[in-house]
């Protein structure tokens, strides 16, 4: 990230401007809402809510106590908040059976696509799903860097790809043309990042057909200053390099 930041700043351009890429593709971030009882699921909907004009909520489920959790915490959601667009995270938390059971289950509730349904020693078991499931399958956990991208490519709809998982911003551009070569939908994700590492990957955004950049929005005490919401959309800014100031 500091050598590109580096190359913008020598050039006195915007990465994403070097790249020749164009702002106005950028899609809207999901905010997360994290595996919680209902009544929880709730608040922080309502916490979000206050805090921004987001358009897509990302829910996390494979609750332990089971797909009938998850269930209830979907169900509350989609009452409080039935404008919103939602996707699913299910973290590996499904097995085959509860993950073809919740496919159809979430596709009636207006969900658009399911993230990691099974936990990585299940991979073989994507393709059968895929071919079951009414949503899009995505990965994550199973999906860290290009290479693990052409084993993936007939099993899965898309690849969530994070900064922090390809190391770097060479490697998630390489990712990102596997990726397309390999005909796979574009996700963005994150860790617990800051402003840094967010920014960096939205430089990169317009790449993307679902962004989940939402994590330095978490931070109470977020160490940078970079890349700005509006309307929804996470937008680097016209600065030279990434764009990115230390919070004084
Ligand atoms: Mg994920």
């Amino acid at each position: 990230m500091a050598l590109y930041d580096w190359l913008g700043k020598k050039a006195g351009l915007p990465l994403w401007q070097i790249w020749g890429l164009d702002c106005d593709r950028i899609v809207p971030i999901s905010v997360t809402i994290g595996i919680n009882k209902p009544e929880q699921a709730i608040a922080r909907l309502k916490n979000w809510q206050a805090t921004l004009d987001f358009k897509m909520l990302k829910l996390k489920l494979g609750n332990p106590d089971g797909i009938e959790a998850d269930q209830l915490m979907v169900k509350a959601v989609r009452q409080a908040a039935p404008q919103s667009r939602i996707t699913v995270d299910a973290n590996g938390g499904w097995s085959f059976a509860d993950a073809v059971y919740m496919s159809q289950w979430l596709e009636q509730q207006g969900v658009e696509y399911i993230e990691q349904p099974l936990p990585i020693v299940l991979d073989h078991q994507l393709s059968a799903l895929s071919q079951t499931s009414p949503l899009p399958i995505f990965v994550d956990e199973s999906c860290f860097t290009s290479a693990d991208i052409p084993r993936l490519a007939k099993s899965v709809a898309g690849v969530n790809l994070k900064i922090m998982k390809t190391g770097g911003l060479t490697e998630a551009m390489r990712a990102i043309q596997v990726a397309q070569a390999c005909g796979l939908k574009i996700m963005f994700g994150c860790y617990s990042d800051s402003s840094l590492a967010n920014t960096a990957m939205a430089h990169l955004s317009p790449y993307a057909d679902y962004l989940d950049l939402d994590s330095h929005l978490n931070l109470t005490d977020d160490p940078f200053h970079g890349a700005t919401i509006a309307a929804g959309r996470l937008l680097p800014n016209h600065q030279p390099g990434l764009g990115v100031t230390r919070c004084s």
